[in-house]
Order: structure tokens, then sequence, then C-alpha cells
């Protein structure tokens, strides 16, 4: 297949290892922040094969599972509104809440559907005029250029009854976070290569100059990872930290303009509540004034209980790359696929799920 086999190819992965092999002479620690790439590697065995100079942590980058409890409650006290339809990804309804989930909420009588794209829910909406439309709208940068051109849609049809919970957050300013605070001593970042299609490579720039960490973006293949394994040991044996592309097939540094513009339009920047780290600053997207009448937080009154984490359940510390799924005590236990105690179990992206299905321990 076209853009793939190539990228699959076991004696340029041979070759690859065995430059990585040469290269890395001391310790070092790389975190791969995607959750996609997480599965990557767990599903090509790209951990076995590096030396053990090498360590690989995983990030916080699945959307799904960086989602607080908080947020997930507010969903489903959105869905157990009256003439509501809640619209959301596939991977979130299994996800629990602190007393419920929105699979439950849905046995429980509520309106909620899985969409494939804002524009379904968007279809939704049209389709159904007397009702209120929502869309639980998580995701990194990758998925708020179309969140954003979806309420833009909804602006020049005239569509009023679709409306969106925004919980986008932000990636490079989550890294930033993490290094700040300083749980982990990171020599490297594979950088997130969906999320840099649209931001490039640029807004990483901070992390070698002020942090002194390597940086690369890479792709979701075998190979990309490889290669992106091999620059970043590269920067760091050679003492020159910097910004590199290894998935230049779709990232520049400057990312995609006019998804970059869509964002600026619709989105304001503001404070996100990551799971595992809390409130932090500047890392969201919230819906600007001028658009006010699709936030979903600003057009319906909700409350909440407090929010409550699941007990045993160590997917924060997952999160922050300070524990991995074989240090939690429920793992394959008490949580597996078919009953998940937290959100890295169920969304294809987690870490705890890709461990079950990939790895050998
Ligand atoms: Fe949470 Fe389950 Fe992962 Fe443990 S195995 S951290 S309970 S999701």
């Amino acid at each position: 297949m076209k853009f793939i086999d190539e990228f699959r190819d076991v004696e340029l992965a041979k070759k690859l290892v065995s430059r990585i092999n040469q290269l890395s002479t001391r310790p070092t620690r790389l975190m791969e922040f995607c959750g996609g790439h997480t599965v990557s590697i767990m599903r090509s065995g790209i951990r076995q094969l590096l030396p053990p100079t090498v360590e690989m942590l995983s990030g916080p980058g699945c959307p799904v599972c960086v989602t607080a409890n908080a947020d997930i409650d507010k969903a489903i006290a959105l869905a157990s509104l009256p003439d509501v339809i809640v619209t959301t990804f596939g991977d979130m309804m299994k996800v629990p809440g602190s007393y419920s989930s929105l699979q439950q909420a849905r046995a429980a009588d509520a309106d909620i559907r899985i969409v494939y794209s804002t524009q379904d829910a968007l279809q939704i909406a049209r389709n159904n005029p007397s009702k209120s439309v929502i869309f639980i709208g998580i995701g990194f940068e990758t998925t708020a250029p179309t969140i954003a051109a979806s309420i833009l849609e909804a602006e020049k049809e005239g569509i009023k009854n679709y409306h969106v919970l925004c919980l986008s957050k932000l990636c490079p300013p989550i890294m930033k976070a993490l290094l700040d605070l300083g749980e982990l001593k990171l020599d490297g970042i594979v950088c997130p290569g969906h999320v840099s299609v649209i931001i490039g490579s640029r807004p990483y720039e901070f992390i070698p100059r002020d942090y002194g960490v390597a940086c690369a973006v890479s792709g979701f293949e075998p190979l990309d990872i490889l290669l992106t394994v091999e620059m970043l040991v590269k920067q760091i044996e050679t003492g020159k930290p910097n910004v590199e592309i290894a998935y230049r097939r779709g990232v520049n540094p400057q990312g995609n303009k006019t998804a970059l513009v869509l964002m600026d339009t619709v989105f304001d920047i503001g404070s996100a509540d990551w799971r595992g780290i809390g409130i932090v600053p500047a890392s969201g997207l919230k819906i600007r004034e001028k658009f006010e009448r699709f936030d979903a937080e600003k057009s319906f009154s909700i409350t909440t209980k407090p929010p409550l984490e699941p007990k045993g359940c160590i997917c924060g510390d997952i999160l922050r790359g300070v524990k991995t799924p074989l240090d939690c005590k429920l793992f394959r236990k008490a949580c597996t696929p078919e009953h998940p105690v937290g959100p890295c179990m169920v969304s294809s992206e987690g870490s705890c799920a890709a461990y079950n299905q990939y790895g050998n321990e």
C-alpha cells in the first residue's frame, strides 16, 4: 500500500536500529507525547528493539484520557437535560465519570449519539430543529479546526440549536507544564504528528531553547518513530538540542495557515483541566464571546457534584509519565477493556489499552 508499506520496511528498520545503537552511549529518557505513538510503539515492539540506554515513556497525548472527570460529569449532566441530544466521539461513551458514564446515561434514556465528525453533529442539529444538539468537543489542535469550522457553518446557516461543550486542549503549554513540574528528567520529546500538521514545528522551539530538551516531530509508522528516535539520540549525544521534523510528508515548520486562522477566529486561549495535572492556564481553547450562543457552558444551566477519581486508578500518574500501566494494581484484574476503571483502558489511544493489547508482560 502506497505511503504505508515503505514505512514498515524491515530492512530499513534494522538499519535505523543499528544506527541508534551506534549513536547511543548514555542513559537517554524520551517521552512520546502522543497516545497514537504509544500504540504504534507497543504494536511494533519498538521498545524491545531499542538499546537499553534508550528509555521511552508515554505522555499525556490521549484526548479522551486527559479529559478531567469534572468535564465528563458536565457532559453527562448536559445529556440529562430535556430536549437535548448529546453527540460525541465513540471513545468517550465508556469513559467513567465520577458517578456514571455517557453509556450509562444513554441506558437511562438520555439521547446520546456517536458521531465521526462535527459535520455529523451539525447534520443531527439540522434534522432535529426542536432539540438542542450539543457536541462534546474533546481533543487537541488536531480536532479544534473542525470544531471551529462547524461553529462558523452553523452561524452562516443560521442554525440556532447547535452547541459545543468546548474541552479542546493545547499541546505545547502542557509540555511546558510537565517540564516545569520537573518530575521526570527528560532528554527528548517525540512531538505529536497530527497536532503538528496543524501548528507546525515552531511552537516547540522553546523546549530546546529554555529546557535543553531535544525535540523531533514524528509520524505514526514504525520507521517514522525509529527515524525520530535516531534524530533525538543524535541531538542528545552531540549536545545540540533542536526541533527537527521526521514527518516531512505531513508537517512543515509554520503549520496549516487555514486551520490556524479558523481556530483563531472562533477560539480564545483559556485554562483547561487536565486529568492528573489539574487546571493549567493558557492550555485550552474557549469559544470567543462573539460566538457564545454556540457555547454549551453558557447556553445551559447545569449543576454537578464534586468530581471523584476512580479508586485505585493511576491514570493521572501514567499521563504524567511517572508510572506505567504495569504499576497499576488493577491492570488486567479489576480493570479490563470490557470493564474499564479509568480512561486509559477505554481509549484506543490509552496507554493501559495499548499495554493490555500489545504488551507481553
Ligand atoms: Fe486506571 Fe485501569 Fe489503567 Fe489502572 S489499568 S491506571 S485502573 S485505566
